[in-house]
C-alpha cells in the first residue's frame, strides 16, 4: 500500500509513519516543519519505501500529485499546541479550513481513501461524562476566539462527510484525545511533557486553575495501530470515531503522580488560569471519550494505564536529558 502522511514530521505522524514502513508499505511524507521536526523521522532516512518532502502542503501540484499516487491518504497537518494556536488564531484557523479543503479535493479526483485528523475538542464544553460520537458538541460565543480551533474541525468534519455523502469518497474522521509518548514536546504546552520536564529539573508543577478538570492521555504507538486499523477497515468509510484512552485523570493527581514516578521534590503550583490563557478562555472541565464504537469496529482500543504511560515518559525524557 501506498500512503501519503501530511504533517508527518510531527509527534503522532512520524509515529505513523515508522508503524506503516515497519508493516512494509510504502509512505511519503508533506511537512512544512512549522511544528514538526526532520530528526523525528530519523529512524527512516534512508530506507527505500519512505520519502520526505518539507514544504507547505498548499504550495505546487505535489499534493495533487500524490493524492493520486496514493492508495490512503493520512491528513494530520494541523496547528499544534495550544499557545501557538492562541498566538496565531488565523494561522490555526486557515490550517485547518484550507488544508482539509485542499486534501478532499485532491483525492476527490481520484476517489482515494482519506482518514482525517479531527479533535476531542470538538465536543466543547459538553458535560457528558462519556463522550459518545453521537453527542451534542457545546461550543462558545464567535466573540472568544479560543473556540476557533474546535469550530474549525467541526467544519472539516461536516466537509469531509459532505464529500462522502455526495461523491462516495471514503472517508472517515479520527477525533483524536490526548495523546502522549517520545517526540511530544513541552514546548507546545502539552500537559504531560510540560509536568515530567519540570519535575525532572526541580521545578515547581504548575497546575491550571484548582487542578480538578479531567482528561485522558493515550500511549502515541497505540494511537497509531488503531489508526492504521481504522484506515483498513471499509466499515469505517463515511464514520466518525473517537480515538484515544478512556483512562480519566484529573490534572492534580496527573501532578502528583509525575512527582513520585520522578521521586521529585517539586512542589505542585496552581496557577489561575487568567495568568497563562487570553481572557475568556474557556477550556472542557472533562473530556473522556467514550472508546466503544471504536473498539466494536476494530477490535482494538488503547489500554495502556496511565502510570505507565508516565513511567515510559519520564525513562524517555531522562535519556534524552543525559544524551
Ligand atoms: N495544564 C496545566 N499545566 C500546564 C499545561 C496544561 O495544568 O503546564 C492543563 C490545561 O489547563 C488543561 C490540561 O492540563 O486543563 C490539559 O492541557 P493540554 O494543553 O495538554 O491539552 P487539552 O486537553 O487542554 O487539549
Amino acid at each position: 500500500m501506498r500512503h501519503l502522511i501530511t504533517g508527518g514530521a510531527g509527534f503522532i505522524g512520524s509515529h505513523l509513519a515508522e508503524h506503516l514502513v515497519s508493516g512494509g508499505d510504502e509512505v511519503f511524507v508533506i511537512d512544512d516543519l512549522s511544528t514538526g521536526r526532520v530528526e523525528h523521522l530519523r529512524s527512516l532516512r534512508d530506507h527505500p519505501r519512505f520519502t520526505l518532502a518539507t514544504q507547505p502542503l498548499l504550495s505546487g501540484g505535489l499534493l495533487r500529485e500524490r493524492a493520486e499516487w496514493a492508495d490512503c491518504i493520512h491528513h494530520l497537518a494541523a496547528v499544534v499546541g495550544i499557545r501557538r494556536r492562541l498566538q496565531n488564531p488565523l494561522e490555526a484557523l486557515r490550517v485547518n479550513l484550507r488544508g482539509t479543503a485542499a486534501v478532499l479535493d485532491a483525492a476527490g479526483e481520484g476517489g482515494t481513501r482519506v482518514l482525517l485528523a479531527s479533535t476531542g475538542e470538538v465536543y466543547g464544553k459538553s458535560a457528558a461524562r462519556l463522550l459518545t460520537e453521537e453527542e451534542d458538541l457545546v461550543l462558545g460565543p464567535t466573540t472568544r476566539g479560543s473556540w476557533g480551533f474546535a469550530a474549525s474541525r467541526i467544519l472539516d468534519e461536516l466537509e469531509a462527510l459532505a464529500w462522502h455523502e455526495e461523491r462516495r469518497l471514503p472517508v472517515t474522521v479520527v477525533r483524536l484525545f490526548n495523546t502522549t509518548g517520545p517526540r511530544q514536546r513541552a514546548l507546545h504546552g502539552g500537559v504531560l511533557p510540560t509536568f515530567v520536564r519540570q519535575a525532572i529539573a526541580g521545578e515547581p508543577l504548575t497546575v491550571h486553575g484548582n487542578g480538578a478538570q479531567v482528561r485522558t492521555f493515550a500511549c502515541v504507538r497505540e494511537v497509531v495501530a488503531c489508526w492504521d486499523r481504522l484506515a483498513a477497515t471499509p466499515q469505517s468509510v463515511g464514520e466518525v470515531y473517537n480515538l484515544g484512552s478512556d483512562d480519566e485523570v484529573s490534572i492534580r493527581d496527573l501532578a502528583t503522580l509525575v512527582t513520585e514516578v520522578v521521586r521529585s521534590s517539586s512542589t505542585i503550583e496552581t496557577v489561575p488560569h487568567a495568568a497563562v490563557y487570553p481572557a475568556g478562555y474557556e477550556e472542557a472541565p472533562r473530556r473522556v471519550p467514550s472508546l466503544t464504537k471504536l473498539e466494536g469496529e476494530i477490535g482494538l482500543r488503547p489500554v495502556a494505564p496511565i502510570r505507565r504511560i508516565v513511567e515510559g515518559l519520564v525513562a524517555h525524557e531522562r535519556q534524552r536529558v543525559e544524551a
